[in-house]
This record gives C-alpha cells, sequence and structure tokens, in this order.
C-alpha cells in the first residue's frame, strides 16, 4: 500500500510533469474504484490548467481553476506519465490527455478514488474525505507537544492512536513501526502514558524517518515514468519493520513481531520500552 512517502514522491513527480499544462481530455474505462468516477471527467476537465498540486495525507489534490481532482492511489494503485502513447492495460482505469503526453491510472484492487470536488461547493480542505484529518507530520503544525495533547487521556496503544490519523496523518505500519524503534517506544504502550518528552522523541522520529524515505525515494524515482507509488518502500532500509527474528540492529536481541488490530508489528524487546 502506499503510505506518505511514497505519496509525496509521486506529488513531486506529478508537479514536475503536469503542473502548468492544460488537459486536452480523460478517458475512462472503468465507471467505479472504490467510489463512482466522474462520469463526464473529460467536459469537466478538458482545456483546463493544472494550477496546483498538493498532497494531504495520502490523498493527491491536482487544483484546477474551477475545482479539484482527488485522486488516492488506495492499495495498488500507481500513476505514470506516458510521453509516448502505450495501449491501455487491464486494470488501467483511467488516462487524463495533456499537449505532451498521457497521465494514466493503474489500480488492480479498485480501492484507489478519483472524485471531482467542485470550486463552487466550496474548498476542498472541507470535503468529507479531507476535513477530519490530523496534522501533516512534515508541517510545521506538528511536534511533540501536539502530540502529546493527543495522547492524552488516550487509552489506546500509542501505534494505533498513530495509525488512525486523527492526530497526526499519514503515518501507516511500516513508518509507524520504524519510528517507535527509533523512539524507543514500544508500539503497545498506551498512548496516555507518554511523557511530553517521549512524545517529543517520536514526533522527531516520524519526521526523520518519512524525511529520508522520500529522499530515498525521490532520489530512486528521478524519472516519474514507472513510479508505481510502491518503489519507494524498498528504498528504507528498514530497522525493524519485515526483520522478525534477525538481530536488532542496535543491541543484536532478536527483533519480535506480533498482530495487532490485524495488523503487523514490530519492534526490539531491548530497545523499545
Ligand atoms: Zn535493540
Amino acid at each position: 500500500m502506499p503510505e506518505l512517502p511514497e505519496v509525496e514522491v509521486v506529488a513531486r513527480g506529478l508537479r514536475a510533469r503536469v503542473l502548468g499544462h492544460t488537459v486536452r481530455g480523460a478517458q475512462l474505462r472503468a465507471s467505479a474504484l472504490r467510489w463512482p468516477l466522474p462520469a463526464d471527467l473529460s467536459g469537466v476537465l478538458a482545456g483546463r490548467r493544472v494550477e496546483r498540486i498538493d498532497r494531504r495525507g495520502k490523498y493527491l489534490l491536482l487544483h484546477f481553476g474551477h475545482g479539484t481532482l482527488i485522486v488516492h492511489l488506495g492499495m495498488s494503485g500507481s500513476l505514470r506519465f506516458l510521453e509516448r502513447w502505450e495501449p491501455p492495460q487491464r486494470h488501467d482505469h483511467v488516462d487524463i490527455g495533456f499537449g505532451h503526453g498521457w497521465l494514466r491510472l493503474h489500480d488492480p484492487r479498485r480501492f484507489g478514488a478519483l472524485l471531482w470536488h467542485d470550486a463552487a461547493q466550496g474548498p476542498v480542505a472541507a470535503h468529507p474525505l479531507l476535513a477530519r484529518l490530523g496534522v501533516e507530520p512534515l508541517e510545521g503544525g506538528f511536534d511533540g507537544g501536539l502530540l502529546h495533547r493527543g495522547c492524552r487521556g488516550r487509552r489506546v496503544a500509542i501505534k494505533q492512536l498513530l495509525l488512525a490519523g486523527q492526530v497526526v496523518v499519514g503515518v501507516g505500519n511500516i513508518y509507524a513501526s520504524e519510528s517507535l524503534f527509533r523512539a524507543g517506544i514500544r508500539p503497545t504502550t498506551r498512548a496516555a502514558r507518554l511523557s511530553a518528552a517521549r512524545c517529543e522523541a517520536l514526533a522527531q522520529a516520524i519526521r526523520a524517518t518519512l524525511a529520508l524515505a522520500i529522499e530515498r525515494g525521490g532520489s530512486t524515482l528521478r524519472d516519474f515514468t514507472g513510479a508505481d507509488g510502491q518503489s519507494g518502500y524498498f528504498q528504507l532500509e528498514c530497522l525493524v519493520y519485515g526483520r522478525q527474528g534477525e538481530p536488532c540492529r542496535r543491541c543484536g536481541a532478536p527483533i519480535r513481531m506480533a498482530h495487532h488490530q490485524q495488523r503487523a508489528t514490530y519492534w526490539c524487546p531491548g530497545c523499545q520500552r
């Protein structure tokens, strides 16, 4: 599943490829992904210029003068920019044509989304999918103080709280596990029990882990063509994630794994308290 760093890398790739360009038309080869696709996408976008591209959580926002295209890559989605036409393959559900190429959305499992938010409906930030998202971990509003306030009175495990996305957005399973290791915090620790100092360490670890993944992902995706939204994972040399039974890179103790809420959680029993 693409996580925040992968989506950020895709957003940067999109800026390099389609920002400032005008859509010529669009073609849909499916009627729905997770939700129905905008039936008249071509009519909505043709002749309109991509004015800004943002990422909010794991949503990509392509802003046009008259509204915003909201894209989510779901479990298996990817966006590619084709400079030369290629016949669509199975699961290539949407093409958006520009003068210099095509943006193609591929999504075998169809958990992704592509929605049109018309400017007449109000600011896109108020869209039901976006309005309740937590703060962005890489922006100024996120720090140990905010995390500590978000943990106050919460009996859930800190990893659960991170994954829920209401305090901080876009920290998925891999990066939650990695960040908790860096901060020396056991994933099952109740959020409310974390001190301000430990929350500060965790906030710093989250920022560092995400920034490193984006840097690795960005450096390997110099050419956006072929970016599949998953490449970034393999660039991050994980400290605990996926390393069950292997020695901790810090203390040598075997990394442990357990399933919490159906998600695999990895931690070092020596380094994480
Ligand atoms: Zn260790």
